[in-house]
């Protein structure tokens, strides 16, 4: 078991890229439903105040550090974190094993169309993997039962949940038991990026931690989110300074 630490009330664990793909690998062979979640700072402040989200987390059976704040936030508490654990490149890195494995994925979420675009690119990229299915993430309650037997009867290996933070922890936390799928993990805008429909920051400003700012930059919708990250940065500190507070 690695390292876990406690970032404004949620554990996160202290894993690499190499060591969270290694998890997931053991949670498949497993067989049980369990699920992923990427924590980054704003997941990580939105879990301050919606205890449900924090509950979630925290039952997670594992937790990686997405994102620049939530490594920054682990040092500053005087932890070891070893590396940044991206969502979207924890996804590329499953798929790049996946044909090996033999995994099964299926892809829920984002608008009509993307996550067929996602699949289309993926078996581009990593010739032989298996996408058992698609489904977008726009649903009325009324269509769940149709969407959970879809998922069901694809007995994929892993899930990947597209719909914005908390919705899909909160989606999958809900149904991952009666889905039955070993490996669930809530992907954000991943697919949005596998399309094309949304770029990724350019490597130099992934480099020097300004992926945030890209894609602020680039969805202006999302500025306002922004105050996330100083507020973030006040609470990791206030947690420093007050521990019991
Ligand atoms: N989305 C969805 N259903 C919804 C709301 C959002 O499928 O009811 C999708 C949306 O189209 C996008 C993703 O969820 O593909 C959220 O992306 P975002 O980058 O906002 O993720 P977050 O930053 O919340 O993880």
């Amino acid at each position: 078991m690695d390292k876990r630490v406690k970032i404004l009330g949620v554990q996160v664990d202290a894993v690499t890229m190499a060591q969270a793909v290694e998890r997931v690998e053991s949670l498949i062979a497993a067989g049980e439903p369990s699920m992923v979640a990427t924590a980054n700072a704003e997941m990580l402040l939105n879990a301050t105040h919606d205890d449900e989200l924090k509950r979630i987390l925290n039952a997670a059976s594992l937790v990686v550090p997405d994102g620049a704040g939530t490594v920054w936030a682990a040092r500053h508490l005087g932890k070891s974190m070893p590396e940044r654990v991206a969502g979207f490149d924890l996804v590329q890195e499953l798929m790049k094993v996946a044909p090996s494995k033999g995994w099964r994925f299926f892809l829920f979420g984002a608008a009509p169309g993307i996550a067929d675009k996602a699949k289309a690119k993926a078996e581009v990229l990593y010739p032989g993997i298996q996408i058992a299915g698609t489904r977008n993430g726009y649903f009325k309650p009324a269509d769940e039962p149709d969407i959970i037997a879809q998922i069901k009867a694809s007995r994929a290996d892993i899930l990947l949940a597209a719909l914005g933070v908390p919705k899909q922890e909160k989606w999958l936390a809900k149904y991952k038991d009666e889905l039955n799928i070993p490996v669930s993990i809530g992907v954000g805008g991943t697919f949005d990026v596998m399309a094309g429909v949304v770029k990724r920051a350019p490597l130099w400003m992934q480099r020097a931690r300004l992926e945030w700012l890209f894609r602020a930059m680039l969805q202006p919708s999302r500025a306002g989110r922004l105050l996330a990250l100083p507020k973030f940065v006040l609470k990791v500190h206030k947690q420093k300074t007050e521990p019991n507070s």
